[in-house]
């Protein structure tokens, strides 16, 4: 196993970003010890309501959680308003608009390239091979010294595979910025996540969220999982309160049950498997493809018509065609049984 080269992170900050501070906010510079204070420092409204009062801007107690339940140091983890804050972050850090570049691999997750045309940051697109598996060669043939991210979303959203462990390796050893693996599915994969190796590689960051497996998505909660020294850059440049009183209550009492999490992700896993097995026994569904994810990909015999009769029949589904590699595709997240039960019986009709 490799060791990443050039492992200096502060070189790969922006020029702006390296001399910043973050910024202290009034809440973080006294936090209760549990001894009564007053606390007369923030232009807060003084009466109690449970929420009158800034929230956390260290989510101290949702990190200690995250962190025991990972085996990881709670510096070594940034929370966001959903991974998409996360990962813009992620792009304002180390980014220098007008001059470095990203590399994302269509078909792939959209909010890499929304954020890179936000930030006015190069995207280089290596597509997948016809496998969906990243072309480790064009991605490396494509980088320079201005790459500083490289995005792998595994399992992949919307082709629903795990990316090859070699390739993700080989990946890390070379790419020469840093490799964000948003592993947004990872509940539902077959595959173990990349956190146990986040030591041995200096330039990964792994990127999670409560959106999925966790149930959540409306709380708006993303986890950034790093080195010290990424999650500390990272800190210099987050808002102070981007994680709401309410959503780090909710994330908490979320993250804390394990056992209701991991039974709903057994019923989707069910679920999932009779849902593919019922695509494949109707005709105008070509091919259904392996998923390690919550969801489907299916190609179809002819797409923006199947779209529209499922429609009509008022199932939203999302038609990927639009994507390289995806013609005639349509992508399916498992629901419940009665869902699932409709939309076949849908498509059969
Ligand atoms: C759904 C999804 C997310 C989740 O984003 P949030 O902002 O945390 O809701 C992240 N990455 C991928 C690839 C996704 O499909």
């Amino acid at each position: 196993m490799g060791i990443q080269k050039n492992t200096s992170i502060e070189n790969l900050a922006r020029e702006n970003v390296k001399g910043l501070k973050p910024y202290a906010s009034a809440r973080d510079e006294y936090v209760s010890d549990g001894s009564p204070m007053v606390f007369l420092d923030a232009n807060e409204n003084p009466f109690d309501n449970g929420y009158n009062r800034y929230p956390d801007p260290r989510q101290r107690k949702l990190k200690e959680l995250l962190a025991r339940q990972k085996g990881l140091q709670t510096s070594q983890i940034l929370l966001g308003n959903g991974s998409d804050e996360v990962l813009d972050l992620i792009y304002r850090a180390f980014c220098e608009p007008g001059r470095d570049n990203v590399l994302t691999l269509p078909p792939t997750y959209g909010m890499y390239k929304v954020l890179a045309d936000v930030n006015a940051v190069e995207n280089r697109e290596v597509l997948l091979e016809s496998n969906f598996e990243p072309n480790v060669e064009g991605i490396l043939k494509a980088a320079d010294q201005h790459s500083k991210i490289l995005f792998l979303c595994s399992p992949n959203n919307p082709t629903a595979n795990s990316f090859s462990r070699d390739r993700i390796r080989a990946l890390l050893e070379h790419f020469p910025g840093l490799v964000v693996i948003d592993e947004a599915y990872i509940d539902f994969s077959s595959e173990p996540s990349w956190l146990s190796e986040l030591a041995q590689w200096p330039r990964l960051i792994v990127t999670q969220t409560l959106s999925k497996a966790y149930g959540l998505a409306g709380i708006r909660l993303g986890i950034c999982y790093a080195s010290d020294e990424i999650i500390a850059i990272l800190n210099k440049i987050k808002p102070p309160y981007n994680v709401n009183e309410l959503t780090q209550q909710k994330a908490y009492e979320g993250v804390r049950d394990t056992e209701g999490v991991k039974k709903e992700v057994t019923q989707i896993l069910s679920e999932r498997a009779r849902l593919i097995q019922s695509l494949r026994a109707i005709p105008s569904v070509k091919e259904v493809y392996p998923s390690d994810a919550n969801f489907v990909l299916a190609r179809m015999d002819d797409a923006a018509r199947r779209y529209g009769e499922l429609l009509s029949q008022g199932i939203v589904v999302r038609n990927r065609s639009g994507q390289p590699l995806c013609d005639n595709t349509l992508r399916f997240t498992v629901g419940t049984p009665g869902e699932n039960e409709k939309l076949i019986e849908a498509l059969k009709s």
